[in-house]
């Protein structure tokens, strides 16, 4: 087959009067550049190629049929953003609920409150210290030696010091990503705030909250249009695109290439259902710290949506591993053996000229919902002003991969 290079197509960038889409993944990556398209280009269709039964990816949401409760089926999703133009965004399409995420994380020691916070730091140390003594506290317990931390152990230690690095952070995230906290990236242990208050509040941002009627219904909204076909149970392959204008491809980068150069890395979860009448555990989200505990941690779904009542209730057990063939990936290891394979992947991606990849599993990246959302909504302006003045159309979602 004759395949044209990024050059020609520019050369030849004349877009045809009734474009066909094809979105792979109908998760929000793919939900809302879909409508997008829709909306901004009158003539354009979009199918959407879903390989699962269901619509929305890993923030899936269903009505457990035994008690009525909405379980977030691939785990736990809070929104949570500071970017108005997100949360003004998925605001048209849900109602969102008020939710504040509180964690807590069980150990040997007890039950304590995360993020690492005013009350968890007097618990942990048996103080009744004021905000500034304990800052000044943890500040002599964190390790000075250490200057631009190179990894999540040294941010760890830098921060917090040996002992609640070891109480709360060492054993979680050994189970989490199977391997040494040493050899993962320090941006993993950022996401988490340590503050010297009484915020207990899981998230820093201004707008949180968990749509009503869950995420699946969210997303069903999104996709609600006469031009945007969603076929669910269709799995892709190349023959079902070639012939369509171009392709915007959710799924794992590697496994669009059919992992030629090696697979990248990811964790998966897998979980364990239990049923039991009343409340188990209390909260939403209790974390196992302890290495010899084979769970991460425990979500017990109904604490998700405080405005329902259920006089059962579900929980799942969450486990972590590596994911082989057949698993669905979760977690980006983004280990350093990673990256120069995603650099492989990433330069065979711009040497095509008919497919664009985004969200967390088309460029690799540890993304929550909301930059998800920001970044889809991003990305579909840079394609509509490239696709509508001829102009070379843009590869990633993320802007410095396109290398542009
Ligand atoms: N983490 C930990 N202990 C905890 C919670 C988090 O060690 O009790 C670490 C772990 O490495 C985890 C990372 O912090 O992967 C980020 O946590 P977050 O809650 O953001 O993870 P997610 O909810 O996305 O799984």
């Amino acid at each position: 087959m004759h395949s044209l290079s990024a050059h020609d197509h520019d050369l030849m960038a004349v877009r045809p009067s009734h474009p066909h889409f094809i979105v792979v993944g109908s998760g929000f990556s793919g939900a809302v550049l879909a409508r997008r398209l829709v909306e901004e280009i009158k003539s354009a269709k979009v199918s959407i190629l879903e390989e699962r039964p269901h619509l929305g990816g890993n923030c899936h949401t269903e009505r457990d049929a035994a008690t009525g409760v909405m379980l977030h089926v691939y785990g736990p999703h809070i929104f949570n953003t500071d970017d108005s133009r997100v949360w003004d965004y998925v605001n048209q399409f849900a109602v969102f609920e008020p939710y504040v995420h509180r964690v807590k994380a069980m150990t040997p020691r007890g039950v304590f409150g995360l993020p690492i916070n005013l009350h968890t730091i007097n618990q942990f140390f048996g103080k009744t210290f004021s905000p500034e003594e304990a800052r000044a506290f943890i500040t002599t317990r964190g390790d000075r030696s250490i200057g631009e931390a190179q990894n999540f152990e040294e941010q760890a230690l830098k921060w917090l010091g040996r002992d609640l690095y070891e109480a709360f952070f060492r054993g979680y995230t050994r189970k989490q990503w199977g391997c040494e906290p040493r050899e993962l990236p320090a941006s993993i242990l950022k996401r988490l705030p340590v503050r010297f208050n009484y915020n207990d509040s899981y998230y820093d941002k201004k707008f949180q909250g968990i749509p009503h009627d869950g995420y699946s219904a969210l997303i069903e909204k999104i996709l609600t249009h006469p031009r945007i076909d969603l076929r669910l149970g269709e799995r892709w392959s190349p023959a079902s695109v070639l012939e369509k204008t171009h392709l915007f491809f959710t799924g794992p980068l590697d496994a669009y290439f059919d992992c030629r150069f090696g697979r990248l890395g990811y964790r998966t979860v897998s979980f364990e259902r239990h049923e039991q009448q009343g409340d188990f555990q209390g909260t939403a989200q209790m974390n196992y710290s302890e290495r010899d505990i084979p769970w991460t941690r425990i979500i017990e779904h109904k604490h998700f949506a405080p405005w329902e009542t259920h006089e059962r209730t579900v929980y799942y057990k969450e486990f972590s591993k590596e994911t082989e063939h057949d698993d669905t990936p979760y977690y980006p290891k983004r280990l350093a053996k990673d990256m120069p394979v995603l650099a492989c992947y990433r330069a065979l991606a711009r040497e095509q000229n008919h497919v664009s990849f985004l969200g967390r599993l088309g460029t690799y990246r540890y993304l929550d919902m909301a930059p998800t959302i920001g970044e889809a909504l991003n990305f579909a302006d840079r394609f509509l002003s490239a696709w509508l003045s001829g102009a070379t159309l843009p590869i990633f979602s993320n802007v410095e991969a396109d290398g542009l």
